[in-house]
């Protein structure tokens, strides 16, 4: 569902992604971790087509998200191709990033109608499904400042899902909330990955939901892959060093 081949990435001078090669299967749950500044939130920003890349090619669903091919040869994407490919994605940030001046139903169908060409009706039909989903039916009206942090990112979570993408990706979604309201997210977040086929790539720094949800972990160091199992296995018996080193500084 995701492919990642011999991808190059360097701001300036600084190599950050160097040769990068990863899958992640259709309907896998995939958790990325590592130390700080090691390529994580990059490999998403990629994803999301924020950002270019200095070499390799990135596919999502079968198809290259960073290059089209013109007589005979690949060339950069352009925007149009961009926007049809980001559609299957959705994303989910540590910072919310709702609109503030528009109720919490606007917020998860602005998207659909804009870009899937829903029609009110539809779009209105399909946010309602999922705020009963994520436990906010009683806060259609309400604007995102009312809320608490986790009520947040629950329709954060409800408008990602309102496009209904092929691939999620989480960064760091519960940084930012107070200790009381992880556990709800993360249990929201691991019920959708149990009953949709939804593909996930993950970044978290919370290793116990890292190791409950995942179907594999991926270990970062400088823009490397160093390591890549089941949970059980990697935060159990990691077989990398650096892997044993970063997670008894973590775990
Ligand atoms: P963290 O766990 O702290 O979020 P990370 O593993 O997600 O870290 P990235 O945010 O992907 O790491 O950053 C990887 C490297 O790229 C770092 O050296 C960072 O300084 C650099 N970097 C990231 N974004 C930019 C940018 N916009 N301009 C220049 N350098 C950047």
């Amino acid at each position: 569902m995701v492919r990642f081949s011999r991808v190059l990435k360097k701001y300036g001078d600084n190599v950050v992604l160097r040769d990068l090669d990863f899958t992640v299967a259709p309907g896998e749950f995939v958790t990325l971790i590592g130390p700080s500044g090691s390529g994580k939130t990059t490999i998403l920003r990629l994803l999301m087509m924020l950002e270019h890349i200095d070499g390799g090619t990135i596919h999502v669903a079968g198809e290259c998200i960073t290059h089209v091919e013109r007589d005979g040869k690949l060339v950069p994407a352009n925007e149009k191709h961009q926007r049809r490919m980001r559609r299957q994605i959705g994303m989910v940030f540590q910072q919310f990033n709702l609109f503030p001046n528009m109720s919490v139903l606007q917020n998860i169908t602005e998207a659909p109608v804009r870009a899937l060409k829903l029609s009110k009706g539809e779009a209105e039909a399909r946010a309602v499904d999922l705020l009963e989903m994520v436990g906010l039916s009683d806060k259609a009206d309400a604007h995102p400042s009312r809320l608490s942090g986790g009520q947040q990112q629950r329709v954060a979570i409800a408008r990602a899902l309102a496009m209904r993408p092929k691939v999620m990706l989480l960064d760091e979604v519960t940084s930012a909330l107070d200790p009381e309201l992880i556990a709800g997210v993360l249990k929201l977040l691991k019920d959708i990955a149990s009953t949709t086929d939804i593909t996930f790539l993950c970044v978290t720094h919370e290793m116990q939901f890292a190791r409950d949800v995942s179907d594999r972990v991926m270990m970062f160091d400088h823009g490397q892959i160093i390591e890549s199992a089941p949970p059980d296995e990697l935060f159990t018996a990691p077989s990398h060093a650096r892997t044993r080193e970063f997670l008894q500084a973590v775990l």
